[in-house]
């Protein structure tokens, strides 16, 4: 898969000093709480399995899969959850753990819907971050702004390859323009 990668933008090194960082952030914020953690999958799920490895309360876990509808998501509001939470977000104090945002329309719209549903708080939490100015995005927690670039790796896919590599690369032109 190497070769489908133009520079690596973020070692595992890295990452993994920044998941601790976050996680230590998240333990002194929910001290005395257990906050449902909320994994958007699939992309997130490799940080998702580290950063609750980083944080040291109790946590409760939740996987949800989720599409929005693009452009049109902005007028319509409309959000397609794929896989259901299986979770009553009632009372709970939830932390939304996504791998990247860019407009963050999906994500300000999940975050609605938690709240609508009757969760006590939502905060957001993100890998990487783009920087799109399309919407404010109530973002609490990130690992790091990166440009505007495609990026795979250590759970991001193209095509749902690369997600299991160790580090976050962006992907050579020529792959996605085949
Ligand atoms: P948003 O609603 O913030 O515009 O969309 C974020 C979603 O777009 C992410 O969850 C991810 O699925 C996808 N995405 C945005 N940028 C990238 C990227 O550079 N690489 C990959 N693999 N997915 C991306």
């Amino acid at each position: 898969m190497r070769q489908d990668i133009e520079r690596i933008i973020l070692e595992p090194e890295r990452i993994a000093q920044r998941v601790m960082a976050l996680g230590k952030e998240i333990s002194e914020d929910y001290k005395n709480k257990a906050p449902l953690l909320i994994c958007i999958l699939r992309g997130a799920v490799i940080f998702y399995s580290d950063l609750c490895r980083a944080i040291n309360i109790p946590v409760k876990m939740g996987f949800v899969s989720l599409s929005s509808y693009g452009e049109n998501s902005e007028s319509s509001g409309l959000i397609k959850i794929r896989q259901p939470l299986g979770w009553d977000p009632i009372n709970e104090d939830i932390i939304i753990i996504e791998d990247i945002i860019d407009t963050g329309l999906t994500m300000n719209m999940y975050r609605q819907l938690l709240l609508e549903q009757g969760a006590r708080s939502v905060k957001i939490c993100t890998l990487l971050k783009k920087p799109s100015q399309k919407q404010e995005i109530a973002l609490t927690y990130k690992g790091f702004d990166i440009e505007n670039e495609f990026v795979v790796g250590y759970g991001l896919d193209f095509a749902e390859r690369y997600r299991n590599l160790p580090y976050i690369g962006v992907l050579k032109k020529e792959i996605y323009a085949k």
